[in-house]
């Protein structure tokens, strides 16, 4: 993988707008992020963002946060508060610009009854099954509606009786008149307006009609002087609805739609519908949990926007639908972190340590480097006693010949501190689990070399025992134990594929240096990975640590090259 980083590449939407601002169509851009208030934002949308802010900001254009909430039922504050404070966290700014669907409805209404004066279009009465029907397939024309042809003034009265109430959910609507034949079946008089009873978590109640997504959007764009409407690929065949509603309006400057390919990712699922389940059922803690691919949830497991910022520039901008490898946005924090986060040590998995030779009741407060890729960072001081723990997996009966860690007869550097001679063990023998491991020190070694010039090949971290806080580590694993989760036979429930091993809490013991760690404080666990002070749970005298990526990629090959 290239590390180094490049100035921005040049991608078809920059082409476009490069091309539009120097045959001077625009003098400045506008851009917009449009989510709808239904769900928290995900990584799916972070790329969106990083596309709409990002190109804005290059440009020296502005863009305007929506929220498209033409669509009630499912929508709320808690959504629209959430969005903001992602889209903030991520580093981007909407200055003023803040806007909702909502507050267009009534120059939507306006909009709807000038296409209707002009002919183009109609109070419909066909049920949306009829609807259906009538509108055929791709490859044969459909049929026209009764009401197709029916005056503008019954139309108008219609309409406006439809506002005012006077119909059953899902009766009438409003069709925008067309073409049947097209093949395009988004231009077979496609639906504007139709009857819902729903309240509005802005308008509260006071509407019963509601348009549509297609109709809305270009109308919210034009409103607003979009210049560059950016969206993803499912929405290239809407293009030409988008185009005519514009140009049946008669708006001008003329917003230009661009679609790019969405961000799938590995092991997860990126579909509010989805994510939502997930969240109702109780199969994670909540949107913020950890192994969410949510911002709340990657902010929570430790994730930075300037990882998720640098991901998003190296996935790109395609036309091409695919997957990109989560590994790669592990790689982005990994290249992040490593430049920037204090080391520490901690034990995940504890067996003491008991140096037979050292003196009892004596403690040394030994210089550990905070980030030897920042000397800014400085050093600290840690506690080395008689007694210490260190990783069970550190420590082998029978040890192969690559084994460099501890065994009987074998020496180790402790990092930072001594060299330390195994000379004796003991096992519980109803678990098999090793319960204590003696050694012998050589005052000598101090710092981590001997005089006489020996080497040893490794060195292990530990935490002493009477120094040592204990803390709980959440260790995650991918959400899903598939690479692409949603690709299930028929009958099979895509929730099949969920890890049931994606948390594991462990009982570790950490430096005494911890305590002080702030929550969402990040840190390097020497030899485990990195780790943040958990936002919600961690707390001075009992921390609790997630684990943001283990140090290296265990999974693919992506975060290696
Ligand atoms: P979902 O399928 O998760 O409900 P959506 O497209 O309905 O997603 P919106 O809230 O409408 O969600 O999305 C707002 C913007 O973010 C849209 O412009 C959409 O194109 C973009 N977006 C959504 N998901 C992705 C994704 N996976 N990759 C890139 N952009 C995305
Ligand atoms: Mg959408």
């Amino acid at each position: 993988m290239n590390t180094d980083k490049p100035a921005v590449p040049s991608d078809f939407i920059r082409d476009i707008i490069t091309a539009d601002l120097a045959a001077g169509r625009q003098s400045r851009i506008i851009t917009r992020f449009p989510p709808e208030p239904n769900g928290y934002l995900h990584i799916g949308h972070a790329k969106a963002i990083c596309i709409d802010f990002g190109t804005a900001l290059e440009f020296g254009g502005q863009c305007h946060l929506r929220m498209d909430d033409t669509n009630p039922s499912k929508e709320t504050m808690e959504y629209v508060d959430s969005i903001k404070n992602d889209v903030r966290w991520l580093g981007f700014d909407w200055g003023g610009n803040f806007f909702f669907s909502a507050d267009y409805f009534e120059t939507m209404v306006e909009c709807a009854r000038t296409l209707i004066k002009k002919g183009k279009a109609y109070v419909c009465e066909l049920t949306l099954d009829q609807w259906k029907e009538y509108r055929g397939i791709p490859t044969q024309p459909g049929r026209e509606s009764p009401s197709r042809n029916r005056p503008v003034a019954e139309s108008l009265d219609l309409f406006a009786r439809m506002r005012a109430g006077e119909f059953p959910d899902g009766t009438l609507c409003v069709r925008a008149k067309i073409d049947m034949a097209s093949p395009n079946l988004h231009l077979r008089d496609p639906v504007i307006y139709r009857i819902m009873r729903a309240h509005h978590y802005r308008a509260g109640g006071q509407w019963c009609i509601y348009p549509t997504y297609d109709f809305a959007h270009p109308i919210e764009d034009a409103l607003e002087k979009v210049t560059h409407s950016l969206c993803t690929l499912e929405f290239e065949v809407h293009r030409p609805l988008y185009d005519w509603f514009i140009q049946e309006l008669g708006f001008d400057p003329k917003p230009r739609q661009i679609e790019f390919a969405r961000l799938n990712v590995t092991y997860t699922v990126l579909s509010k519908r989805k994510l939502l389940e997930l969240v109702r059922d109780g199969l994670v803690t909540g949107w913020d949990d950890p192994r969410m691919p949510t911002i709340t949830g990657l902010r929570r497991r430790g994730f930075t926007p300037e990882s998720i910022r640098e991901f998003c520039r190296r996935v790109g901008v395609t036309k091409f639908d695919g997957y990109t490898d989560i590994a790669l946005l592990e790689f982005c924090l990994r290249e992040e972190l490593n430049k920037s986060a204090p080391r520490a040590m901690a034990v995940l998995d504890p067996v003491r340590v008991v140096i037979e030779n050292y003196p009892v009741g004596q403690v040394e407060w030994i210089d550990a480097v905070n980030n030897p890729e920042d000397p800014a960072a400085g050093s600290r001081t840690i506690p080395f006693s008689r007694e210490l723990y260190i990783e069970a997996d550190d420590f082998r009966e029978d040890s192969p010949k690559k084994y460099f860690r501890l065994a009987p007869g074998k020496e180790v550097r402790l990092r930072y501190g001594y060299f330390i001679t195994c000379t004796g063990f003991t096992r519980d023998e109803t678990t098999g689990r090793v319960t204590e491991i003696r050694c012998a020190y050589d005052p000598a070694t101090r710092g981590g070399n001997a005089p006489d010039g020996r080497k040893v090949k490794g060195t292990i971290h530990w935490v002493s025992a009477t120094h040592g806080l204990p803390a709980e580590i959440r260790l995650y694993d991918r959400l899903f134990k598939v690479e692409h989760p949603e690709d299930v036979p028929d009958g099979v429930d895509y929730k099949s594929n969920l890890n049931p091993a994606s948390l594991n809490v462990v009982r570790a013991v950490v430096e005494p240096s911890l305590a002080q760690a702030a929550p969402g404080a990040r840190f390097q666990f020497e030899r485990k990975g990195y780790f943040i002070a958990d936002s919600q749970d961690h707390r001075t005298p009992s921390p609790v640590f997630n684990q943001i990526v283990p140090l290296k990629d265990s999974w693919s090959k992506a975060g290696e090259a």
